[in-house]
């Protein structure tokens, strides 16, 4: 399938092409003709597989039409639960509409007013918010959202997970009801299924196993750590390998996100760190820096672990195991992105990360291989259950059975949603 087969304009495609896409990834060949056709969809799908292209094409494609926006009352809005997301859908709105005549805004909590209100003042098509900066201009009247067509919840489950619930019900509800509703989840759980059923009208049911392509293209390592000191010995030796390029460190605490950057620079490494408690222009100067090699290493919290999208990321290491073990596969997907290969390290305490450790491994299906370097291995194995177990090396094995998460990757990594890409798309 080409995208040429999509019932999309011509500036579109060229955009497309110029953006070095041969061929739709699954979702997007899942998705775009039904979305055109006017159906609400409901699909599980997270970044990495190409679900940006999959809703903007088919925004683009509605916006292209002759009705112009009206000031303040956008025709299609997206709402993300992050800033960082909604930046990053925002650049691709511009990539994939820069032939067309659309305007865009986007609305941020942590920036200033001014500039949002001046964009709200004059026709707007479409607008990318996240959802408390959002409400604050409807309360204000400088955004009126009765004329959206379109209405695309981006990553709607971390959006419940942070709270936004009641925002996203009032945002709906300024919405007319004959819209088009489209949600996108990396899961799908009890509460995403019920705000999908108060929010779709007969959806389409699009599931893509997300993490297929990188996954497949994702070398996983697990190191036993003794302590922190141990810890931040392997950081560095990691640091100083020429072999890790742009790399991502993930850190379960803003300060130790802050310390661990500190303490690279101070070694000589190109680090920055990025975590909640930052400003939004030093979050995007961070993001911005590791896109333009000025920095290689960035240490970051799970902030970060949701939708960046830095294409080149060589290794994401684990400082710190997260809690759920999803975010887990949302961390090792900024890297082997859209074709490339990656490594993923993680650090893992052998007196405090036991369960962690677990939950993991039943989630992706697999044991992660025991890796040591020389010089820096581990004075206590890994405890699992309560019993002194040392995993082996080569130790693949599945938990005795096959999870229908391990079957899906399994599955996956037989078809690559990826097709020749001829360039590099940023
Ligand atoms: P997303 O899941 O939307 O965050 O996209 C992940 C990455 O895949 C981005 O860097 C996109 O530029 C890239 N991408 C999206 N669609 C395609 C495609 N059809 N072919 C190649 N790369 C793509």
């Amino acid at each position: 399938m080409s995208f040429s087969e999509f019932n999309l304009s011509e500036p579109i495609l060229r955009a497309i092409n110029e953006c070095g896409y041969t061929t739709p990834t699954p979702i997007q060949s899942q998705s775009i003709p039904q979305i055109i056709a006017g159906r609400d969809i409901l699909a599980s799908a997270q970044t990495g597989t190409g679900k940006t292209a999959a809703f903007m094409l088919p925004a683009l494609a509605r916006l292209s039409e002759f009705k112009r926006g009206t000031s303040g009352s956008p025709r299609v809005l997206v709402l993300t639960p992050t800033r960082e997301l909604a930046a990053q859908i925002t650049d691709a709105t511009r990539k994939y509409g820069r032939y067309l005549r659309v305007k865009s805004a986007v609305i941020l909590g942590g920036v200033p007013y001014g500039p949002q209100f001046r964009d709200l003042s004059g026709s707007i098509d479409l607008v990318v918010g996240t959802p408390g900066r959002l409400i604050d201009h409807l309360d204000r009247g400088s955004l009126k959202l009765d004329r959206v067509e379109l209405l695309i919840l981006d990553e709607a489950d971390r959006m419940l997970d942070m709270g936004f619930r009641d925002a996203v019900d009032r945002i709906v509800a300024a919405a007319p009801n004959a819209r088009q509703t489209l949600l996108f989840s990396a899961t799908v759980d009890r509460e995403t299924a019920a705000l999908a059923s108060r929010l779709l009208n007969d959806p389409l049911r699009v599931s893509i196993a997300s993490t297929q392509a990188s996954q497949a293209q994702i070398e996983q390592r697990l190191h036993v750590t003794d302590d922190m000191s141990h810890k931040k010995r392997l950081l560095h030796h990691f640091a100083s390998d020429p072999a890790c390029g742009r790399t991502i460190v993930f850190t379960a605490t803003k300060r130790d996100a802050e310390a661990l950057a500190i303490e690279l620079s101070g070694k000589g490494h190109r680090a920055a760190s990025l975590h909640g408690d930052m400003g939004q222009s030093a979050r995007t100067r961070a993001v911005r820096d590791l896109r333009d090699g000025r920095v290689r290493i960035l240490v970051a919290t799970d902030v970060a672990a949701r939708g960046l999208d830095v294409n080149g990321i060589s290794h994401v290491i684990n400082f710190d195991l997260p809690q759920a073990a999803e975010d887990y596969v949302h961390r090792i997907g900024r890297t082997g992105r859209a074709g490339a290969t990656g490594i993923a390290i993680s650090f893992a305490a052998s007196r405090d990360d036991q369960q962690r450790l677990e939950r993991i491994e039943r989630f992706i299906g697999k044991r992660l291989p025991q890796t040591t370097i020389e010089g820096l291995e581990p004075t206590r194995p890994m405890v699992l259950d309560g019993k002194k177990k040392a995993y082996n090396r080569n130790d693949r094995n599945n938990y005795g059975k096959t999870t229908d998460y391990a079957r899906r990757q399994e599955g996956a990594a037989k078809r690559s949603p990826y097709g020749n890409r001829r360039s590099s798309a940023a």
